[in-house]
């Protein structure tokens, strides 16, 4: 493979951009090279929108000259974004995302999280980047077009499908400790292996974790969640130490206790599996995220009872409430995701619970009106959370979910319960009973609601309204104190 892209190197930069840099290096005397991901995504045949160049020399000034060029070739100037403080500038070419940066020496001090950067050579650039499959450069001077500039033989790493640092690992991952979690999230993320030095200074390193922002570490977190089996990177992050340090709440998750020699399941496997089968289904983010904790409060309610052995109760409505601290701690969005996440978490043992009383028409009607337009997700999880290994109870299990598919399409076409609303309205109540804002009448919602989800009553206004004024009647004494009164329903009734 080496031999060959070494030749045919220039054929995977076609795009018009790559000519257009090395023009405007040449024509400043400089020498440039596109680096890092877009190199390393050209092995590995994943197209890439972004290209970071380096050049040994001002990047601002080359992504100046480079705008200058694309505006004479086109005849439409990008406008050029410059970041003084970082020395880097970006500008847009087409479908194509172009990064300039100077090539750049990083020294670190063991106490800070910011870098002295003095200028550098190709090399020096080169090093203090995270692993060798990162760490490749490729010319686009015209007279260079193609060459690859490979010091730490990151082709080789990408052919084996390993995770090394250039340097020393203790160096790389001191200087940057996110790079510990890129390692991983590398891994899951292409199925590659970490090498035994690399991973055993992640493990050594691990502490320095703590001084990364929330942020960064989330970002990394994501890309390990969305990738193709989100499981590998978890299992890393337990291994190496680091998802104690970033995640502790997972790693109470872990672990089979017995008592009077009965078990229960490891839920932190549990729970990966879990998100490895969503993950097959869904490319969502937050679904994933769903999975990942939807039995999150487990190691809070466990209880050992004789009779019934392990016992988790209200691990899903205590999921759902840590859901928003857990968030918020971790400085994940606090935005309708979160809600989402939350929903599920709060209602993914519904679904197994209305199969096992046999899909009654009202425990179906509740799922849908709770659930709404989530039900789908809700039940995407809830059938990937059947891990059990008898098969029987497999079996039965989605037996019982295919016939509660069924009975939610039949019901829902009868009545569209996903968006489902009360057909009485508080102000009508009030206006009604002339009665001013109060508990009645939130009571006399949720009996409406009850009602129609028990099919006592239909699901439309007139059913409703007569409903209420029945209930309005049982409950004169209440609404006259209120000052109401019910002479106009009285009548009629
Ligand atoms: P992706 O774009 O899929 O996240 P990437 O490798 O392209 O992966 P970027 O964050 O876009 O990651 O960074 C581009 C390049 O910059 C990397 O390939 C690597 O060479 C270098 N790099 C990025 N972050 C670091 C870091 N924390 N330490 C060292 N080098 C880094
Ligand atoms: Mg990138």
């Amino acid at each position: 493979m080496k031999e060959h892209y070494m030749k045919n190197l220039s054929e995977h930069l076609s795009h018009r951009a790559f000519r257009t840099v090395g023009r405007a290096a040449d024509e400043l005397g400089l020498e440039a090279y596109v680096v890092g991901g877009y190199v390393r995504d050209i092995f590995l045949n994943r197209p890439s929108k972004d290209a970071d160049f380096v050049t040994v020399g001002s990047g601002i000034e080359l992504a100046r000259k480079v705008a200058e060029l694309i505006a004479e070739e086109t005849g439409r100037k990008p406008r050029v974004a410059v970041y003084a403080n970082y020395g880097t500038a970006q500008l847009r070419d087409g479908d194509l995302e172009l990064e300039f940066v100077g090539a750049r020496k990083e020294s670190y001090h063991r106490e800070s999280r910011n870098p002295i950067v003095e200028d550098g050579t190709l090399e020096d650039d080169q090093q203090r980047r995270d692993f060798t499959i990162n760490a490749m450069a490729i010319c686009v001077n015209a007279e260079r077009f193609g060459e690859l500039v490979d010091p730490f033989d990151g082709i080789a790493d990408i052919e084996s499908k390993s995770i090394r640092t250039p340097l020393d690992p203790d160096v790389t991952f001191s200087d940057d400790p996110l790079r510990m979690m890129r390692a991983i999230r590398f891994a899951s993320q292409l199925g590659f292996f970490i090498v035994p030095e690399t991973f055993n200074a992640i493990r050594r390193n691990r502490k320095r974790i703590e001084i990364i922002t929330k942020e960064r570490i989330n970002d990394e977190l994501s890309k390990i969640i969305r990738s193709p089996r989100p499981s590998v990177g978890f299992k890393l992050l337990d291994m190496s130490g680091l998802l104690e340090l970033i995640f502790p709440e997972l790693c109470e998750l872990k672990g089979v206790e017995t008592q009077e020699g009965r078990g229960h399941k490891d839920n932190f496997l549990h729970t990966l599996k879990v998100l490895d089968n969503v993950a097959e289904k869904t490319d969502d983010e937050w679904i994933r995220w769903a999975a990942l904790l939807h039995d999150i409060a487990k190691p809070r309610v466990k209880r050992y009872d004789p009779k019934l052995g392990w016992t988790f109760h209200n691990h899903n409505f205590i999921g759902e409430k840590m859901i928003p601290k857990l968030f918020r701690k971790m400085k994940l969005p606090l935005n309708e995701k979160m809600k989402f996440v939350a929903k599920l978490v709060g209602l993914h043992m519904r679904p197994q619970s209305v199969a096992d009383d046999g899909v009654s028409d009202s425990g179906v009607r509740r799922l849908i009106t709770d659930a709404g337009d989530d039900i789908e997700a809700l039940m995407l999880l809830c059938e990937a959370d059947i891990t059990s290994k008898i098969p029987e109870k497999v079996k039965r299990q989605l037996e019982g979910f295919s016939r509660l598919r069924v009975r939610m399409d039949e019901i829902n076409a009868a009545d569209n319960y996903r968006k489902w609303k009360n057909p009485v309205d508080g102000n009508e109540i009030m206006e009604r009973y002339h009665i001013p804002g109060s508990k009645v009448i939130a009571t006399i919602k949720e009996s409406i609601k009850e009602a129609i989800m028990e099919g006592e009553i239909e699901n439309n206004h007139d059913a409703a309204l007569n409903y209420a004024d029945q209930l309005a009647l049982s409950l004169r004494d209440e609404i006259e104190a209120l000052g109401g009164n019910l002479d106009a329903i009285s009548i009629a009734n």
